[in-house]
């Protein structure tokens, strides 16, 4: 597999936790979702690639679907 961004067969896999956070600022005080997953590093232009699990994808839709009051506030 190449990366699409340019190309190279210079790809490595490795495991990754990170958060998603809205960006806007009356979104601040919201907790930020965590995900842990595989994610797909080209080493020559730094290109990342990965795919949210099935369960927090929808977690991220029902979140952004909400209106700014109704959104959790704890993960
Ligand atoms: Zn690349």
């Amino acid at each position: 597999m190449s990366c699409k961004k340019c190309a190279s067969a210079n790809e490595r896999s490795f495991k990754s936790e990170m958060s998603l956070a809205f960006r806007e600022l009356e979104n601040v005080d919201r907790a930020p979702l965590y995900v842990s997953q595989d994610i797909s590093v080209c080493l020559d232009c730094g290109h990342v690639e990965l795919t949210l699990p099935p369960a927090k994808l929808e977690l991220l839709k029902r979140e952004a679907s909400r209106p700014h009051t109704q959104r959790r506030s704890a993960p």
